[in-house]
């Protein structure tokens, strides 16, 4: 229970900062629902015992009061009812965002990690519809209607009680015994049979999260990813996982009889306890304890009592649930960086002057054992060109992943200008790399953002980008030039091959224009005459910038005057093509064995 209230508190605390007045309206919109049937039933009450005083007067300025008070609570309720409704419809999507913005900056260490990747897919699950944000206000709301509701009835029921005449004080005693019986009966009835109702709907939801992220993700690929599906003829598979997600109308319809059950006893209890409660009041109004007025207050309230009792234990236990759920996004949008989060501005300087180094840098990547970095020391100044090879799994990728501090290592250090890099505000951080990762993203946004990063474009640069990695007369062919959309994901975009992705990307890099270029097999997907372009262009393309360059291409290397090769985890050997063969090592190994083919 305290974990739940803990929740929700968490839970409130993120709807605050889209909506600072929710917690009021909330509130307000409570007291105002639970007011308003008390306020009828006193005025009823006192209007029919005016009327049968015969105070005419009496009744019609009561009558006049109660439409007021009505009134007013009818217009807190509206306006409150609209806020309360708008939080639902645009807290799931906004809690969506979140958790979106979450994911683009968090560390990407921790992004990797499975607990985050569980987050970001229940978040899915939720956007298709397994009950979220939206229905979690909803249930706080209808609580907090049942809560003041019960203090209302407390009231009334404690004024019934004190204002029994003494002589009917031992009836109303047993009659009380009875009722009270009843409604513990009734309590413990209820609350069973509310847990077990919950239950089986939060096992529905749960059921039904699983096959909503099947079903979307089915419809995704089978949408994208046609090639494949063809040829291997994946539809019969894809159609028996369908078939599968159809197994939630019968999950569906099992909690629909067994809810249909619950309610049917609960209401056939309320209904007894109902009847009872109208006759001992009644019992109470004939013995002249209390006026025929007070009969519908007081009868009322005692049934009203019992609906609220059941009714709080029924939400609360939804709140429960709800709760646990939006737990995971609250722990995940909180969750708290992993590393020191620096600071210190980057250095801007007009001569560009950076450098590098790695000090006795040692990695193991996170939840593994073995290290895959092993005591590097490397030293980088801007306008060096350094080449980094190795066999696959050497620990290139790795060495430009902490370089961009995408982890941190496990030993050593890694300076800027003598600082460690840990200490610099990250964002700045990130200006000072123009990276072209193996695996590179495009987006499904217009051709020219992509490259420019933005929405606000230096068209001439963008060309002149465009024209050093050859794409050009591509893109002035395309529809709509460099508006163009990419991919099809959001539109009727084009889909580029792989080696023009690879152009784009390298555009991309360009156009960033940060001192230091890395390029971590820059050429894999492109054909042999682009390669070759590529490499003759290379000076060109970096300029005066430094550059780290990965490629298992041993010729592709042979330009750059200083090499490292990498061998498991460790800098083994580092010169320029021609001392490194004339060492017959690892190096001269590896070009070789790859010279052999092109014998
Ligand atoms: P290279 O770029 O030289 O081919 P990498 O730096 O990509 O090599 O990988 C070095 C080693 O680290 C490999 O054995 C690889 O399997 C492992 N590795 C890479 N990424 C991860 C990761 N995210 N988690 C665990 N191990 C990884």
């Amino acid at each position: 229970m305290k974990q739940t209230w803990q929740n929700v508190r968490d839970f409130l605390k993120l709807v605050k900062k889209d909506y600072p007045y929710a917690v009021y309206v909330i509130i307000s919109n409570a007291l105002a629902k639970a007011s308003l049937p008390f306020v009828n039933l006193v005025y009823y009450a006192k209007i029919i015992d005016a009327l049968t005083n015969n105070q005419y007067e009496i009744a019609i300025k009561y009558a006049v009061l109660m439409i007021s008070l009505s009134l007013a609570l009818g217009i807190i309720t509206h306006f409150t009812n609209r806020d309360i409704e708008m939080y639902g419809y645009t807290l799931d999507g906004s809690l969506m965002q979140q958790i979106t913005y979450k994911a683009m900056v968090m560390e990407y260490e921790e992004f990797e990690k499975t607990d985050s990747m569980d987050s970001i897919r229940m978040a899915k699950g939720k956007a298709n519809g397994a009950g979220g944000a939206g229905s979690q206000i909803e249930y706080i709301n209808l609580f907090v209607i049942q809560i003041i509701s019960i203090i209302y009835s407390l009231y009334f029921m404690g004024k019934l009680f004190i204002n029994l005449k003494y002589t009917n004080f031992n009836q109303a005693i047993i009659w009380m015994l009875i009722l009270s019986f009843m409604f513990v009966g009734l309590l413990i009835i209820g609350n069973k049979i509310s847990k077990l109702s919950s239950d089986s709907f939060e096992e529905m939801q749960r059921k039904n999260v699983h096959f909503n992220s099947v079903s979307s993700y089915i419809c995704y690929q089978a949408t994208i990813e046609i090639k494949d599906i063809l040829l291997y003829q994946l539809q019969h598979l894809f159609i028996t996982y369908n078939q599968s997600v159809n197994k939630r109308l019968g999950i569906y319809i099992e909690w629909g009889k067994k809810n249909g059950l619950y309610t049917a006893i609960i209401s056939l209890c309320m209904n007894i306890f109902a009847a009872t409660s109208y006759i001992f009041v009644g019992v109470l109004a004939i013995n002249g304890s209390i006026s025929i007025g007070n009969v519908l207050l007081y009868a009322g309230t005692i049934q009203r009592f019992v609906n609220y009792m059941t009714g709080s234990v029924t939400y609360y236990n939804q709140i429960r649930y709800h709760a646990d759920f939006l737990n995971e996004y609250s722990k995940f949008i909180n969750k708290p960086n992993l590393h020191y989060v620096g600071t210190l501005p980057i250095e801007k300087r007009s001569d560009n002057k950076y450098e590098f180094e790695f000090k006795n840098v040692s990695f193991k990547y996170p939840n593994t054992e073995n290290y895959v970095l092993k005591d590097i020391n490397l030293k980088l100044n801007v306008g060096d060109k350094l080449a980094v090879v190795g066999r696959n799994g050497a620990g290139k990728t790795t060495l430009i992943k902490l370089l961009c501090r995408l982890y941190e290592p496990t030993e050593g250090e890694i300076l800027l200008n003598g600082i460690n890099i840990g200490k610099y505000d990250y964002d700045e951080y990130t200006t000072i790399f123009s990276p072209v990762f193996q695996d590179f993203a495009l987006f499904s946004i217009p051709l020219d953002e992509n490259v420019a990063s933005g929405l606000q474009i230096n068209n001439k640069k963008l060309s002149e980008c465009l024209e050093k990695v050859g794409m050009n007369e591509k893109v002035a062919n395309m529809s709509d030039k460099e508006h163009t959309l990419l991919y099809r994901d959001n539109g009727e975009g084009v889909n580029v091959s792989g080696g023009e992705a690879q152009k784009l990307a390298i555009a991309r890099a360009l156009y960033k224009d940060a001192p230091f270029v890395i390029l971590d097999e820059p050429t894999a997907a492109l054909d042999p005459i682009a390669e070759a372009e590529v490499y003759e262009n290379f000076n060109d393309l970096i300029e005066n910038k430094s550059a780290i360059y990965i490629s298992h291409r041993m010729s592709s290397c042979k330009f750059c005057d200083d090499i490292v090769v990498f061998k498991d985890g460790e800098i083994v050997e580092r010169g320029n093509h021609t001392t490194l063969l004339e060492k017959d090592g690892e190096y001269a190994s590896l070009y070789n064995a790859q010279a052999e083919y092109y014998a």
